[in-house]
C-alpha cells in the first residue's frame, strides 16, 4: 500500500508539473524555425507526455551562432575563475533543489526507476558540477625549463564553442559529465540531447540561466540525429564536438569532422564488458549480487553493463545458480514504483532490438536459462524480463555485439590465458571485472585485460575524480576527473624573450 500511494503521488505531481519543452538558445525558449515537433511517448505506459521542439540545421545554426557571440564577448571566459566557480555552485545546487522534479522527469521520459534516477543519476550530477565548480580556481599553468634567456609559458585556453551530443540511457548525467568541465573552463556549449531524453536537459538551461550562466554560454537543441546532430557535427564553427553514444554513429561524426573544419571529436561510445570470476573468488553470493546488479541496473541499458559472464568451469554451476536466484528477485515494473529495480525499456523500437538479440542467440544455439519475454504489455509500456544465456561461445552475436538490454551472456573458461583470450576477444574495451582473491593474479588480469576501467572485487564502482572512457572501439577521450579538462581547453606555448 505504501509503495502504491508514494507511485500514485508521483504520478500525480508529474501530472501536475509544467516543464519547457522548447529550444533553449541564446537564454530563451524558442520554437524550432521549421515548427516540427517530436512526440515524447512516455516507456512507461506508452502515452504521449509531450510535444517538444525538434530542431533541425537552421537551429543548430542558430545556436553556434548564439554560443560564439556568447565565448567572443569575454562574459564568461573572461570572468575571474572565482565567479565562474560561485556559478557552477549555484547551479549545484539548484539542481540538488530540484532534484526530485528532475528525477521525476527523467523516469518518466526514459523508463528508469526515479529511486535510481534520484540517486544515481541528479546526485551525481551534483557532484560532477561541485567537481569542477571547485577545480576551476585551482587550476596553475606551467612555465617550460628553457635556458635563461627566454620565459616560455604554457597556457591552458578555452577552445571556444563545444558541441555535445549525448545518448538516453543516463541523459542529464551524461550531458553534464560534457557541460560542466566546458564550462568551468570557459567555454560555451551547445547541447544536444537525445530525442527521446530531451526533457531533464531543457530544464536544466532554465536553472543555469537562473545561476548566472550568460546567456549563449549554454544551448540546448533537441531533434533528431541526422538532421540536428548532423548539423552540429557538421558545423564549420564548433571547435570540439564531444559525443557519447553508439559506434556506428561515432564514426560519422568522425567523417563529418573530416568534411566540414577537423573539429576534434571525442567518443564514448558502447561495450561488451566481462566479469571474469575466478575459482578463488570472494563469497559467491556478493558476486552473483554484483553480476546481476551489473547487467539489470538501468535496464541493461549501460554502455558498461556487465553484459558477459566469464566464469571458471569449477564453480559455474555453483556460481549460475547464485546468479539466477539474484535475477528472480528483481521487481520489474513502473519506474515510479518504489519497489522496481528494472523499469521499461527506452522505446518500443529498442525492446524489438533487444527481443531479436534473444532470439538470434536462441537460434545460434545459446540456452536459455531465463527470462528473454517481453512482459506487462497490458500498461503499454515496454518491458522485459532479466535474461540469462548459458552456453554462448565467443563467436556468438550475443557475446560480441552490445545487446543493451537486461540480457546476461554466460562463458565457461577453464584457465587464466583463455579468460584473457575471451575477455578481449571483442571489438570493445570499456570495462571488466576480475573477482579473484590472489593479489598477483588481479594485478595480472589488471592489465592484461584491454579496457578503459577494470574493477576488481567489484562492479561499477565510479567517482567523478576517476577517469571513464574506452579503449578499442569503445571510443576514445575521458569524461570525468581532470583528466576531462583536456578536451575542452588546448596549450598555448608562449615565448618571452628577456
Ligand atoms: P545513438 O548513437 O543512436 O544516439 C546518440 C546520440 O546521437 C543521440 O543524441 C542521437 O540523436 C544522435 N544521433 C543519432 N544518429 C545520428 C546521426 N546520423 N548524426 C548525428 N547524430 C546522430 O546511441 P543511443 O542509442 O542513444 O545510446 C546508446 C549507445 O550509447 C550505446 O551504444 C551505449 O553503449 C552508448 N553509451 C556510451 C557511454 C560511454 O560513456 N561510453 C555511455 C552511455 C551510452
Amino acid at each position: 500500500a505504501e509503495a502504491r500511494a508514494r507511485r500514485e503521488e508521483l504520478e500525480k505531481r508529474f501530472a501536475g508539473l509544467s516543464f519547457p519543452t522548447r529550444l533553449f538558445i541564446d537564454g530563451r525558449y524558442v520554437d524550432a524555425a521549421s515548427g516540427a515537433t517530436l512526440d515524447r511517448i512516455s516507456p512507461r505506459n506508452g502515452k504521449l507526455i509531450a510535444k517538444v521542439a525538434a530542431g533541425d540545421e537552421e537551429d543548430i545554426d542558430r545556436a553556434v551562432a548564439a554560443a560564439r557571440r556568447a565565448f567572443e564577448s569575454g562574459r564568461w571566459s573572461g570572468l575571474h575563475p572565482r565567479e565562474r566557480r560561485k556559478v557552477l555552485q549555484r547551479l549545484a545546487r539548484l539542481v540538488e533543489e530540484h532534484a526530485e522534479e528532475l528525477a521525476l522527469l527523467e523516469s518518466v521520459d526514459m523508463g528508469k526507476p526515479f529511486t535510481d534516477a534520484l540517486a544515481v543519476d541528479i546526485r551525481v550530477t551534483v557532484q560532477c558540477l561541485d567537481f569542477y565548480a571547485e577545480a576551476v580556481d585551482k587550476l596553475y599553468d606551467e612555465v617550460a625549463p628553457t635556458g635563461p634567456d627566454v620565459l616560455a609559458t604554457i597556457t591552458r585556453e578555452p577552445v571556444g564553442v563545444v558541441g555535445a551530443v549525448v545518448p538516453w540511457n543516463f541523459p542529464l548525467m551524461l550531458a553534464t559529465w560534457k557541460i560542466a568541465p566546458a564550462l568551468a573552463t570557459g567555454n560555451a556549449v551547445v547541447v544536444k540531447p537525445a530525442e527521446q531524453s530531451p526533457l531533464t536537459a531543457l530544464r536544466f538551461a532554465e536553472l543555469a540561466a537562473e545561476a548566472g550562466v550568460p546567456d549563449g554560454i549554454l544551448n540546448v537543441v533537441p531533434g533528431f540525429g541526422p538532421t540536428a546532430g548532423a548539423a552540429l557535427g557538421r558545423h564549420p564553427d564548433v571547435d570540439v564536438l564531444t559525443f557519447t553514444g553508439s559506434g556506428e554513429v561515432g564514426r560519422l561524426f568522425m567523417r563529418y569532422s573530416a568534411e566540414s573544419n577537423l573539429k576534434q571529436v571525442s567518443l564514448e561510445l558502447g561495450g561488451k564488458s566481462p566479469q571474469v570470476v575466478l575459482p578463488d573468488a570472494p563469497d559467491l553470493k556478493v558476486v552473483a549480487k554484483a553480476i546481476a546488479t551489473g547487467i539489470y541496473f538501468n535496464q541493461g541499458e549501460v554502455c558498461s553493463a556487465g553484459s558477459r559472464l566469464l566464469v571458471h568451469r569449477d564453480i559455474k554451476d555453483e556460481l549460475l545458480e547464485l546468479v539466477l536466484e539474484e535475477s528472480r528477485r528483481i521487481v520489474v515494473g513502473d519506474p515510479l514504483d518504489p519497489r522496481t529495480g528494472v523499469g521499461a525499456l527506452v522505446e518500443e523500437k529498442h525492446l524489438d532490438r533487444v527481443l531479436g538479440y534473444v532470439h538470434g542467440a536462441i537460434e545460434e544455439g545459446a540456452e536459455r536459462l531465463l527470462g528473454g519475454n517481453r512482459i506487462l504489455e497490458e500498461t503499454g509500456g515496454y518491458y522485459m524480463e532479466p535474461t540469462v544465456f548459458d552456453r554462448v561461445t565467443p563467436g556468438m552475436r550475443i557475446a560480441r555485439e552490445e545487446v543493451f538490454g537486461p540480457v546476461l551472456a554466460v562463458l565457461t573458461f577453464d584457465d587464466l590465458d583463455e579468460a584473457v583470450r575471451i575477455a578481449n576477444g571483442t571489438d570493445y574495451g570499456l570495462a571488466a571485472a576480475v573477482w579473484t582473491r590472489d593479489l598477483s593474479t588481479a594485478h595480472r588480469m589488471a592489465r592484461a585485460i584491454r579496457a578503459g576501467t577494470v574493477w576488481v572485487n567489484c562492479y561499477d564502482d565510479s567517482d567523478i575524480t576517476v577517469p571513464f572512457g574506452g579503449y578499442a572501439q569503445s571510443g576514445f577521450g575521458r569524461d570525468k576527473s581532470l583528466h576531462a579538462l583536456e578536451k575542452y581547453t588546448q596549450l598555448k606555448s608562449t615565448w618571452i624573450k628577456l
